[in-house]
């Protein structure tokens, strides 16, 4: 997840995100992200089936893109999107997704890997919890947010999220801004089997690296095309030796140390039969069997 920084670029100033823990010593804590999720290593809960996550997004929640330096960022006023159940106690907000990728020609890019293998981008959908007054005041307590995240991996064009890239033409510089004056659903980010996902209790991903974060990494990737990666890449951030463009925006997995990694599936009882390969998301508002997820969507927009 990404928060702004005052001074220069965190990923290329001095040793990077290595040396982080220089001026921020939660850095080296005890529930830092990312994390390698080794899939061996994953425990099945079925309290998470049994009480699905219902993600719910709307055409007119989100406002504005930025380039906040350090990614892109589409901000959301939250209207109509909301995030409960699965690992989360109560009802989380939408506040804003960004992504984090890598280099022309690299493997690498995502900031959670799968038993070691990167993917070439990850979308993070943060989420605040209602508990709290807003964001600000829940951003660094120990349940304060909820971030999805998405891997991409390179496969079709994905017009959704083409309708973002087509605004960074728009905010090649940081600090540049516009409105989304047109609807968008942020459930065209989630990947078809959303329902499969893997929970932990970490942090944010760069400083203050608050751990306040409930992360909820979806198993299934995001297919978008080679274009739509590079596309990423132009976008432009500051580096210690001028302007150039935007790429190795991420985070090295960290150490899990005693934390045990939770799967809505893989169990006997929930995936398997009860597993139906629909777009949910076509829908008004459906609940597709045990360890789905619930999406209610007005109007989808395409
Ligand atoms: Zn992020």
């Amino acid at each position: 997840m990404s928060s702004s920084k005052k001074r220069g670029n965190i990923y290329l100033s001095g040793a990077g995100p290595s040396a982080w823990h220089e001026e921020y010593p939660v850095a080296k804590g005890k529930r830092q992200s990312p994390v390698d999720i080794n899939t061996n290593k994953t425990k099945f809960d079925p309290k998470l089936a049994a009480d699905p996550l219902t993600i719910r997004f709307s055409d007119s929640c989100c406002q504005s893109i930025v380039n906040t330096g350090i990614s892109f960022q589409v901000t959301s006023n939250g209207a109509g999107c909301e995030l409960s159940g699965g690992p989360l106690d109560s009802t989380y907000q939408f506040a804003q997704f960004h992504a984090h990728w890598g280099a022309y020609l690299k493997t690498t890019g995502s900031e959670h890997t799968v038993d070691g293998v990167s993917y070439p981008a990850e979308l993070h959908l943060v989420h605040w919890n209602t508990k709290y007054d807003d964001f600000k005041d829940a951003v660094d307590k120990p349940d304060g947010l909820a971030v999805i995240a998405v891997f991409f991996k390179r496969g079709k064009e994905h017009p959704g999220f083409g309708k973002i890239q087509d605004l960074f033409s728009k905010i090649p510089a940081k600090g540049a801004k516009v409105n989304i004056d047109f609807e968008f659903n942020p459930g065209l980010l989630m990947p078809p089997d959303s329902e499969n996902y893997w929970t932990y209790l970490g942090s944010l991903t760069t400083p203050p690296l608050y751990e306040s974060v409930t992360w909820i990494v979806m198993k299934e990737p995001l297919e978008v095309s080679v274009e739509q990666i590079a596309i990423l890449r132009t976008l432009l951030w500051e580096t210690p030796n001028g302007v150039s463009q935007m790429y190795n925006n991420f985070r090295p997995p960290v150490p899990l140390r005693d934390r045990v990694i939770r799967a809505s599936f893989g169990g006997r009882s929930a995936a398997g039969a009860m597993m139906v390969a629909v777009p949910a998301w076509a829908w008004g508002a459906v609940v597709v069997g045990l360890g789905a997820v619930t999406y209610t969507l007005s109007n989808m927009s395409l």
